[in-house]
Parts: structure tokens; sequence; C-alpha cells
């Protein structure tokens, strides 16, 4: 599940000024939007970019009388029947979003390489899941809001996974926004917990569910996420590896007859895990061990060695 991650170090109000001072194509288009376009992104720092809150700019506004008469002047060359300032529009909606692919050398295309490539996270914040994310999202769909592209508060490492789900999807049909924002949302603390099932051999059902402590609106913003991520049953199946490895652990651990006992191997794990966030699968997972009595005491006084051979893998 969700971490909370620390926002870029780079300014992406320079980073759009340096784009617009260096643009050859569609001059005229950059120097009208600039204004509005860096009004837009203290506007997203402000509400955390809020979809709810935030409007996508209206393009045509920023494309000149000049421009589109040319557009019209040209028309007979192009045979799509789109009207020239729908034309217009979409070729800049095009240029924005391309600047989400600067050329090599240029101080974008190393800002984006860094945020992608050298965050050192061990796991997705968007889902948690163990491994290295290798993809930037980003949070407002460069399809709806393109003036986003190249807005580094916009961007989040994520798993390809994740962003496969989560797509251009925005807001629920009630207007709420489905995803929590990295860099915004307050999400310090446990957003999931876990519950896992006898038989403890084979256990029937690890369940997890959003803390009932967790407070509105927060709960119901976890609850739409992690429903978009299909985070349930992509970490039931991670809970199950999880477990038969801890038991095959565990079960070695009881050879040693000068053991510590195993709470105190299984809080060791749990400490590591959540060094980096609470809401890593790790985490998630050991936590729910731990808070779990029959569990605990299963570990201790059961035969493993015999238990984990019916495990199914
Ligand atoms: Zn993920």
């Amino acid at each position: 599940m969700v971490a909370k991650l620390s926002l870029p170090n780079y300014d992406s109000i320079d980073i759009v000024n340096n784009t617009i001072a260096e643009r050859v194509k569609h001059r005229d288009f950059f120097y009208a939007l600039k204004d509005d376009w860096i009004a837009h992104i203290l506007s997203y720092r402000e509400t955390g970019g809020d979809p709810c809150l935030i409007k996508e700019l209206t393009l045509d506004t920023y494309i000149s009388q000049q421009r589109i008469d040319d557009e019209k002047y040209q028309a007979p060359k192009f045979r799509e029947s789109a009207v020239p300032l729908d034309r217009l529009i979409q070729r800049r909606k095009k240029s924005l979003q391309g600047l989400y692919k600067p050329d090599e050398g240029k101080d974008l295309h190393r800002i984006l390489g860094s945020m992608r490539d050298n965050h050192k996270l061990p796991f997705c914040p968007c889902c948690g899941e163990p491994g290295k994310p290798g993809t930037l999202d980003h949070y407002l769909p460069q399809s709806i809001y393109p003036e986003f592209s190249i807005v580094l508060e916009n961007l989040t490492p994520m798993c390809t996974d994740c962003q496969e789900l989560k797509g251009n999807k925005v807001k629920d049909i009630n207007g709420n926004k489905k995803f929590i924002h990295p860099y915004y949302d307050p999400i310090d603390e446990v957003l999931i917990e876990l519950n896992i099932s006898p038989p403890f051999e084979n256990p029937s059902a690890f369940i997890a569910d959003v803390p009932h402590c967790t407070p509105e609106p927060l709960k119901l913003l976890v609850s739409r996420h992690i429903k978009e991520i299909d985070f349930v049953n992509r970490f039931e199946e991670y809970c199950s590896n999880e477990y038969s490895d801890l038991l095959a652990t565990l079960a070695e651990e009881k050879e040693d007859e000068t053991r510590e006992p195993l709470i105190k191997t299984i809080t060791r794990f749990f400490n590591k895990a959540r060094k980096q966030s609470e809401n890593r699968w790790e985490a998630i997972f050991y936590r729910g061990v731990l808070n779990n009595i029959d569990l605990l005491n299963y570990f201790e006084y059961s035969d493993l060695s015999e238990n984990i051979k019916n495990i199914e893998r």
C-alpha cells in the first residue's frame, strides 16, 4: 500500500520557464500559455493535485486567430473531417505531452531519468509490492491534463502492474478522486491490516482491509485506491508465498535448541520491513502475524516441520 514520498528536489516552474524559452515549434502558443500554466502549477501544489479541484486547461484559449485562419486556408490538404480549431488543439495537446520525452542531453531528460531510476525505493509507493518500481506515473494523466506532463509534483515512481491498472482513471462516478497522491495525502499511518484465518497449517484466507479506526475521508479514499489497483488479490497471493517461506524459516529455527522465542525473530522481520513504510507488503504481513496471538502460539508450540509438508505452494 501507499507510502508517503518526499517532493522532488527540482522546481517545476524553472523547468517550464526553460522549456518555453527553448521552444522552436508553436512558440506563440507556449508564450500565450505561460502565465496560466505557471498559475496552474501553483494551484496543483496548493490542492495537492486533487482532480476534484483542478480543471484541465482549455487549450483553444491560447491559439491565435491567425493560426486558426491559416489552418482554414490549408484545410483542403487535410482529409480529416475535424474543424481547424480541433485539429490545432489536438496538435498543441500532443506538443505538451511530447515535452515528457525530452532529447538526450537536456536537463529535463536527466531529471526525469533520475526520478525514475535513482529513487532507491525497494517497493512500489502505490501498492507497496516489493521490488524497484521501474516507471514514472502521471498522477493526473497526460491524456486529460497534458499541461502537467513535465510537472514533477505530478510524477511518482510506480510499478508496471499499478500503472496499467491505474491507466487514465481519475475520479469515480460520484466525483471523488480514486487514487492516493504519494506526495500530498496524509498516509504516514497504518492503512491496511491483515487477518490470517485458521487452519494455520494452511490458512483459509489472508484478508486485507482498511482499519476501522482510520478517519474519514481518508478511509474511503484508501478503499477506492486499493480497489482500483486490485490490491486485495495481488496481496493475498504474496501473503500465501510469504507464509510458506516463514513457516519453513521458523521450522528451521526451531531445530536450534538454544533459539530465542519465535516472536522475537518475527518482530525483527517486522521492524526491518516497517522502517521505510508501515504499508509496504512485508510490514503489513508481519504486523498481521504479530497481532494474531493464536497464530504465534501455533508457531511456537506446533511441530512446524510436519506441517510445512502440507502447505500448497
Ligand atoms: Zn504498484
